[in-house]
């Protein structure tokens, strides 16, 4: 399995970078998680639209779904033109229903429901979902295959959840939009250090994170984080692939 970092930015992108975006692959699946602004030009690097076979929105922030806002007309217009027929699954919180209808174009996506007890089963890959706390309805993702666990926090507080949910995973890809010196007590994202904690408590093998706010030293989130967590710790670079 292996997870390519698309973009890392939230909630908008440095020069010349891109938001949240996550190809998972495994030999013969590939799973778009989130696909924030600057990420289908990125994706279109390594694969066609039509290769992808489902996409996950963990939520309806536009950091982490502004460029389906494009890939459905990439795919409507060919649609219309007869020069593709697909229509990719795509799961996604459905509560903001005025949002979820501008997601699609022309049939571009199956749009189908996330809730907590969601699994989706595609060949022998199993994903589950765990609600996340976040000023709108957000999951974290949990993909197994075999002995492999990946777990994606997505955009969330501290909680004891994605703790949880995270428990001995082989890699956590934890956001990490804060340093402590900037998170206050209602901050709807993580703080480096805490992204340390949530993975040491856990017990994860790796963790990386993502998410940087445009302005930061990364430098700085790793050593913050690193206070907090003792095993293998990276800064996601886009474009770089991950092997689980
Ligand atoms: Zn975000
Ligand atoms: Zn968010």
């Amino acid at each position: 399995m292996k997870l390519t970092v698309l973009g890392n930015n939230g909630p908008y992108p440095k020069p010349g970078g891109a938001c949240s975006g996550y190809l998972f692959e495994t030999d013969d699946k590939k799973i778009l998680i989130d696909c924030g602004n600057g990420v289908l030009s990125r994706l279109l690097k390594i694969c066609s639209i039509s290769d992808i076979d489902i996409i996950i929105l963990t939520h309806l922030h536009s950091d982490h779904i502004s460029d389906i806002m494009v890939m459905k007309y990439a795919i409507g217009v060919n649609k219309m033109k007869g020069k593709c027929n697909v229509t990719i699954p795509l799961y996604t919180p459905t509560d903001d229903y005025e949002m979820v209808k501008r997601l699609n174009y022309n049939n571009s996506f199956n749009i189908i429901p996330i809730e907590e007890d969601t699994i989706i089963n595609l060949d022998d890959i199993e994903i589950t979902f765990r609600r996340m706390k976040h000023p709108i309805k957000t999951f974290a993702v949990k993909i197994r295959k075999g002995k492999k666990t990946f777990v994606y926090s997505s955009d969330t507080s501290y909680n004891k959840s994605l703790i949880d949910f995270s428990k001995n995973a082989d890699l956590l890809l934890c956001e990490s939009g804060l340093l402590e010196e900037d998170r206050e007590d209602n901050a709807p994202h993580l703080s480096a250090k805490q992204a340390g904690e949530i993975g040491k408590k856990a017990g994860v093998k790796r963790l990386i994170l993502t998410h940087f706010w445009p302005e930061y030293n990364l430098e700085r989130v790793k050593i913050e984080a690193s206070q907090s967590f003792d095993s293998i710790l990276e800064i996601s670079q886009e474009m770089k692939t991950y092997y689980i």
